[in-house]
């Protein structure tokens, strides 16, 4: 017997939610966000999942490019953070990768270069994120260095949005009206549209959309959940129960003692911790599932192992499997209960948990 941990992963919901993507964004290439393992999914299974629905896959970095070209070496890769030295920029032009340009640095060190064949370039402006970027007053010099460089295949301008999650954010419409703007003066497409944006403003779906969380099952709206969005769930982290103990009420469960019972408990312990990558910090009301049914932690989250309270679960047995995300309990809420997002629950699960891949 196995400790029977272990994450379903759904080749076919992915290749649902890439679909959805697509006929969201009907006019636009549709550019699939594969950084940081697909989100945790795994590279090989995402990109195959996918590529038959998508025009593109975005890393954030070269070596994730090389990685998914050495899966898949016919796709269209976007490096979203662009090339760090002049030995990565003749890489990609080399590998025929599309790069993003997200600096002057990087611009001065690209325009020194003889690179072996044309580099399709996309120029990405900050428009209020303030992170990468170059603002737009000096997107004019960029453009026309690029526009007298022979290797370059100039794709458009890009930005990346703030605050697309929340409905009606001042600094989303503020930075859709600017690289609009931008886009527009210098006669060049533009692409703005994470999966928020894809699903709130179709009017800037402009000539390539770059939808991320959409495709892993969880909604990207602060007000709307994915099953509302028809995005179907990718991904499932169960375990089973391993034992049983009875609180009194008054005792206490778990280091640092710090959830207490208010009436008489039957706990559960069940095979999954924060070695697996289940948040530690996830506190005693965040949601699980048994058999569909909805109950939640009691006591902290160990390495190995947590606590769930089913003192109104007569029926659950050992071996029973708890569900921490998936068909029941959304990623979501469980982000939501521990202060954080679904991208990141996604991104931790180690590699502890066995992958299961299963279509239904
Ligand atoms: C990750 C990423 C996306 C996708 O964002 P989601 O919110 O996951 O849809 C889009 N664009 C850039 C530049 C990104 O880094």
């Amino acid at each position: 017997m196995t400790r029977g941990t272990q994450l379903e992963i759904r080749p076919q919901a992915l290749r649902h939610n890439a679909a959805l993507a697509r006929k969201l964004a009907p006019d636009s290439s549709v550019y699939a966000m594969v950084k940081a393992n697909a989100y945790g999914h795994g590279l090989a299974l995402a990109v195959n999942a996918m590529a038959p629905v998508v025009d593109g896959f975005g890393v954030a970095f070269m070596e994730e490019a090389q990685e998914l070209l050495a899966i898949k070496p016919d796709v269209r890769v976007m490096v979203l953070e662009g090339c760090f030295d002049e030995e990565e920029w003749l890489l990609a032009s080399e590998l025929g990768l599309t790069v993003v340009l997200r600096s002057t640095a990087q611009l001065a060190q690209l325009n020194v270069l003889k690179l072996p064949r044309s580099l399709a370039l996309w120029v990405k402006v900050d428009t209020g994120m303030h992170r990468l970027g170059m603002p737009v007053g000096e997107v004019d010099a960029a453009i026309s260095a690029l526009k007298h460089n022979p290797y370059i295949e100039l794709k458009g301008l890009m930005s990346h949005l703030a605050c697309a999650d929340e409905p009606q954010h001042p600094l989303t419409a503020r930075q859709l009206a600017l690289i609009s703007a931008a886009a527009q003066s210098f006669g060049l497409p533009y692409s703005v549209a994470n999966s928020a944006a894809l699903i709130r403003y179709p009017e800037h779906h402009n000539t390539l959309v770059r939808p991320g969380i959409m495709l892993y099952g969880a909604s990207p709206l602060a007000e709307q959940s994915a099953a509302a969005l028809g995005i179907a769930v990718t991904q499932q982290l169960t375990a089973p129960i391993i034992a049983f103990t009875q609180v009194p009420k008054g005792e206490s469960v778990g280091y640092g003692a710090s959830w207490v019972a208010e009436r008489d408990t039957r706990v559960a312990v069940v095979a999954l911790g924060y070695g697996d990558g289940y948040p530690r910090h996830a506190p005693s009301h965040t949601p699980v599932a048994i058999n569909g049914q909805r109950t939640t932690l009691a006591g902290r989250v160990s390495m190995d192992m947590l606590t769930v309270d089913v003192t109104d679960m007569p029926h659950v047995m050992i071996g029973d499997r708890v569900e921490f995300w998936g068909d029941t309990v959304s990623a979501t809420e469980v982000a939501e209960a521990c202060g954080t997002i679904s991208y990141e629950l996604f991104c931790q699960v180690t590699s502890r948990p066995r992958r299961v891949i299963r279509d239904k």
